[in-house]
């Protein structure tokens, strides 16, 4: 069984460079050494469709990721017979599965949502879309201050945790507060990324990569910037 296991996933290891290359840069959050590889078009429809042709390899991943599940479940099993439940973490952060408790949950209808937010905002918040790359003027934004959620205006990244990651889209190496993000497993297009969520309102913001700045967090929250509103900081008496 455990010949098995390592020959599986040995192989799945050995698919897996190829399948990044081929299919991850063509998503949200790609690096940039492709360059402008986003279909390049600013404006709502964004950059959402499924890499064309990666239909046929998704599939295998599937099938193989459900066979690996398969076997590292039976093995997770202790003599005991109780499974094994380890909270996952990504880039030093734990992986939460259920949105967070807060007192201050804003939780509305569909109908709501359609109705406060701009189409382009409704369809990357609620609806978790993705902007095109290099579409956002957040990208350039630098001064000092806070970008807030668009849906329920609670901070979310400051400037000063900014960083230009060359993908297209507003980056960052932490939040203000760790628990004003939900960071759940996005299991989406056959691929394992981690997507990062407002902790209040449930939107959907980006995904988080751990190839930031490794003299920061070495993490890169990759956010659209439709999901985002910034707030300048005013100076203060003394700095103006
Ligand atoms: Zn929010």
């Amino acid at each position: 069984m455990f010949e098995t296991l390592a020959h599986i996933v040995a192989d799945a290891d050995a698919k897996w460079p190829l399948y990044q290359e081929r299919n991850l840069n063509l998503m949200e959050g790609a690096p940039s050494r492709f360059g402008r590889i986003i279909n390049g078009r600013c404006g709502p429809g964004g950059s959402d469709a499924t890499p064309a042709g990666a239909t046929k390899d998704v599939m295998n991943m599937v099938f193989l990721s459900i066979g690996i599940a398969i076997v590292l479940i039976g093995c997770a099993t202790v003599p005991g017979g109780e499974s094994q439940t380890q909270k996952r973490v990504y880039g030093g952060l734990e992986v939460e599965e259920k949105s967070p408790e807060r007192k201050d949950k804003v939780v509305l209808s569909d109908a709501e949502w359609k109705r406060r937010l701009k189409p382009e905002q409704y369809r990357i918040l609620r609806n978790k879309g993705t902007e095109a790359a290099f579409c956002s003027p957040l990208n350039d934004v630098h001064k000092p201050g806070v970008f807030h959620c668009a849906g329920c205006d609670l901070p979310l990244f400051a400037t000063d945790a900014k960083f230009t990651s060359g993908t297209g889209w507003p980056s960052f190496f932490q939040p203000v507060e760790r628990k004003n993000v939900w960071l759940k497993s996005d299991f989406s297009y056959g691929m394992d990324r981690i997507e990062v969520l407002c902790s209040r309102c449930d939107g959907h913001l980006g995904h988080l990569f751990n190839d930031g700045p490794r003299n920061k967090t070495g993490n890169r929250f990759c956010i659209n910037g439709e999901s985002l509103i910034f707030r300048e900081k005013k100076p203060t008496a003394d700095e103006s």
